[in-house]
């Protein structure tokens, strides 16, 4: 039986973020406020079997693990008003 797998090569860079929002001015760097999100990737495993068509098909009633391994920081954006700060990019090719 075949199956695709996915390989994955991740670059890390410093990019520049500012101590308060461009667009609502919420302060980044007060703890008590919380005013960014910094988003990553999880490793999630679910439960399921393959299907007649070699399909993988999830178990329905099942809820995914995280915090098995992460990729971080995948990006970054103000609490307060969505506002995008920073976006790691994300490319992806056939073997
Ligand atoms: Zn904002």
């Amino acid at each position: 039986m075949k199956v695709s797998i996915s390989d994955v090569v991740v670059t890390t860079r410093e990019v520049d973020i500012p101590e308060a929002c461009p667009k609502c001015d919420a302060d980044f760097t007060d703890a008590e406020e919380q005013n960014v999100s910094a988003y990553e990737w999880q490793d999630q495993g679910r439960p399921g079997h393959f299907g007649e068509d070699g399909e993988f098909v999830y178990h329905e009633a099942a809820l995914p693990d995280s915090g098995e391994s992460y990729i971080a920081y995948i990006g970054y954006a103000c609490s307060a008003c969505g506002a995008s700060l920073a976006e790691g990019t994300l490319e992806t090719k056939d073997a």
